[in-house]
């Protein structure tokens, strides 16, 4: 599937000093330093294209957006997959009580979320595959899981087995009774009859009456979820090489924190027993994001639209201000306050930069450096800036705005 419009990286003097970048491993829910490497891969869970882009989804790829920057800016190379859901329950679903056609839906929506993210400058995926055309890969997936006696049938679903993973439930460290709850509430059956285990996860689903399918050697019909992204990131991952001793098949899982469980727990635990491996290094997950004190939800109705506020004519750099001024791991508020800040924030950075003299940015650049590395700090990064702010309102001189502005953009996605 196409991706979006690519986004230009400014370049960094190689003076400034780039320690190791430390992230928080929600296995552990430590910061782990990652090592230090020529090439990185990262996976982040795509959107199912029905209700693109709200604000929750928009910090998510903003986040890892800010793990692809710091990497490239210490001059590494970085493979970032995302995929797309263009066939699932909740884009059917829609579709049937909107009454359109699903494709019609979901090519609307990917339409609007690749220009959602290129107004955001978020760097492309280097693979951006959409569900439909993984359907080989899952098969593919399926197949070899099958040899290996973790897939079985229910009437004519197929299902993958948890126990075949003695790692099952290692990386969202969840009691069992928890992991049934939340399977259940994000879109698994426990209680469906004929499963080995309530946990078991659906890989491919046979036609429903009035739904699509596509031919299988297990009847037309269509993929699980959790299939999907394990057999597109284990196509447009490969382990290069010179890492073929590595224990991990890929650096970064990510996406948000309501898909830790079930949905990269199952993707990790398919993808372990394909290669042998634990799938990833570091699983990193993004706080929600809440409207006005409630939780920001498709059934409470109080969904905010980047586009939509991009229509009304915000600046969407202010708006990744306002969306990056808490830390990411946090479930945080939106509110018309914050995204005031950050316009008024984003205006006080642009009248200073366009100053002749502004007070010194070398040490300032270092210093972002320094707090993007511990976990992406990004307050810290905006607690700098402000500070460099007050230096030069307060006629402070010495530095080099256009070294700053271009710092800005490289490390925090701001174009200025
Ligand atoms: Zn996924």
């Amino acid at each position: 599937m196409k991706s979006w419009s690519d986004v230009y990286l400014p370049p960094i003097d190689g003076k400034y000093f780039f320690p190791q970048l430390a992230l928080c491993n929600s296995v552990t829910s430590q910061n782990q330093l990652l090592p230090i490497k020529e090439q990185y891969r990262i996976y982040v869970c795509g959107i199912t294209p029905y209700d693109a882009t709200h604000l929750g989804h928009a910090a998510t790829y903003l986040v890892f957006d800010l793990v692809n920057r710091y990497l490239r800016a210490m001059g590494k190379i970085v493979h970032y997959v995302q995929n797309v859901t263009d066939i699932d329950d909740p884009l059917l679903e829609r579709a049937n009580r909107d009454g359109i056609d699903w494709e019609d839906l979901a090519q609307s929506q990917v339409d609007l979320f690749r220009g959602d993210m290129s107004d955001l400058h978020v760097i492309p995926p280097e693979s951006y595959i959409g569900a439909v055309e993984a359907i080989p890969l899952v098969l593919a997936a399926i197949e070899d899981l099958s040899a290996r006696e973790a897939i079985y049938k229910v009437d004519e679903d197929l299902y993958f087995s948890v126990h075949a993973d003695p790692e099952f439930g290692s990386r969202s460290q969840l009691a069992r009774d928890e992991m049934i709850e939340i399977f259940s509430s994000r879109g698994g059956d426990p209680g469906r009859e004929g499963k080995r285990d309530p946990l078991d996860a659906l890989v491919w689903l046979r036609q429903r009456p009035h739904e699509p399918g596509w031919p299988s050697p297990f009847g037309q019909g269509r993929p699980g979820w959790h299939i999907e992204c394990c057999a597109i990131a284990l196509t447009y991952l490969p382990t290069p090489v010179a890492d073929s001793a590595d224990p991990f098949v890929i650096d970064i899982q990510g996406g948000g924190s309501d898909l830790l469980f079930p949905h990269h727990e199952m993707g990790a635990s398919q993808a372990a027993l394909i290669t042998g491996k634990e799938f990833a290094r570091l699983y990193m997950h993004t706080g929600m994001i809440g409207l006005n004190g409630e939780k920001m939800s498709k059934s409470l109705g109080n969904l905010v639209f980047l586009s939509e506020l991009v229509k009304s004519g915000v600046d969407p750099m202010a708006i990744r201000i306002a969306l990056l001024s808490d830390h990411y791991a946090k479930d945080r508020m939106w509110n018309d306050s914050l995204l005031t800040q950050g316009i008024e924030f984003l205006d006080r950075l642009r009248l200073l930069l366009s100053r002749p003299e502004v007070a010194p940015t070398s040490e300032v650049i270092q210093n972002l450096i320094f707090a993007l590395s511990n976990n992406l700090d990004t307050v810290g990064a905006f607690e700098i800036l402000r500070s460099w702010c007050v230096e030069t309102e307060n006629g402070e001189i010495g530095g080099h705005a256009g070294e700053l502005s271009r710092a800005i953009d490289l490390l925090l996605g701001i174009a200025i």
